[in-house]
């Protein structure tokens, strides 16, 4: 009987985490699947962007597993038109970026889309060493069509700053690109149908460094959920970037004992980026 294209998908994306962990054998409730089978699932699967797009693990570093849970997308995700295997060079990317953009649109491709004045894109270089992601927009990037541009967003300077860096130096997005009402969580289904467009985008920019601002941004950057003190202090791989876990600029505006703390994370980061952290004028 033919699989239905997602539950396709899903087992293929299924056989490649298990093979990535060097399984090879799959029976199906006590019956063998043949090998060539489950190849011929690999190979009919269409790639969307979705599957392709997820982080890519080093084999030497095993510890991070591939994918999200993924909930069906309220439509079909767009063709994967930017492959893992070819880096965007430097000067197309500015261009590349746009055109993920032109692809994105009006989007009203999930329920995020009524109730969003601007859909906020992503900013910063294009060429970028070091990608922030955060959560979602709030009010102030939702007026103005930009990340991190209200409270948190000041802070969030201050911390890059620290970091010896500009803003414009960096490159900031987040999970999804319109803003959840009154701020909460994205639901999986936003998130999901929205991430495929960030992944896209950390894949044109291939920033040596991301740091994942919260828990919502390290569980859908990491295809796994857990808890952000299990997560901080140590260096993930994804994408082909090292990834580093720290706190979301509004927790440490409610709580700013724990900046301390973030700042050892970030200078994680720096270490990774080759960054001195500012002298202190004598
Ligand atoms: N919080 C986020 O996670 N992202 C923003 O852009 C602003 C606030």
């Amino acid at each position: 009987m033919a699989l239905d294209p997602y539950l396709q998908g899903a087992l293929a994306a299924h056989i490649r985490y298990f093979r990535d962990l060097g399984v090879f054998d799959f029976y199906r409730r006590g019956e063998p699947l043949p090998t060539e089978e489950a190849a011929a699932v690999l190979q009919t699967v269409t790639v969307t962007a979705t599957e392709s797009l997820l982080p890519s693990f080093s084999e030497s570093k095993p510890e991070m597993p591939r994918a999200v849970p993924d909930v069906r997308p309220l439509v079909s995700q767009p063709a994967l038109r930017i492959s893992s295997s070819a880096p965007i060079a430097p000067e197309l990317r500015a261009a590349a970026l746009q055109a993920i953009r032109d692809e994105i649109g009006d989007c009203q491709r999930c329920p995020l889309a009524p109730t969003r004045n601007k859909l906020v894109f992503g900013d910063g270089d294009p060429n970028a060493r070091l990608l922030f992601v955060g959560e979602g927009p709030g009010a102030d990037e939702d007026a103005q069509g930009l990340p991190f541009v209200g409270r948190g967003g000041q802070l969030l300077n201050n911390m890059i700053n620290a970091m010896g860096l500009k803003r414009a130096e960096v490159y900031i997005a987040n999970i999804v690109k319109c803003r959840p009402p009154k701020n909460r969580v994205p639901e999986p289904i936003e998130a999901n149908t929205c991430k495929p467009f960030l992944f896209q985008q950390i894949e044109v920019i291939q920033p040596e460094v991301i740091v994942a601002l919260g828990s919502t941004a390290a569980t859908y950057l990491l295809g796994a959920k857990a808890s952000l003190s299990s997560l901080r202090g140590r260096l993930h791989h994804a994408f082909n970037s090292k990834l580093i876990v720290t706190y979301h600029p509004a927790f440490l505006l409610r709580d700013p004992t724990q900046k301390k703390e973030a700042w050892k994370d970030l200078q994680m980061a720096m270490a990774e980026l080759g960054l001195k952290p500012k002298r202190i004028a004598e």
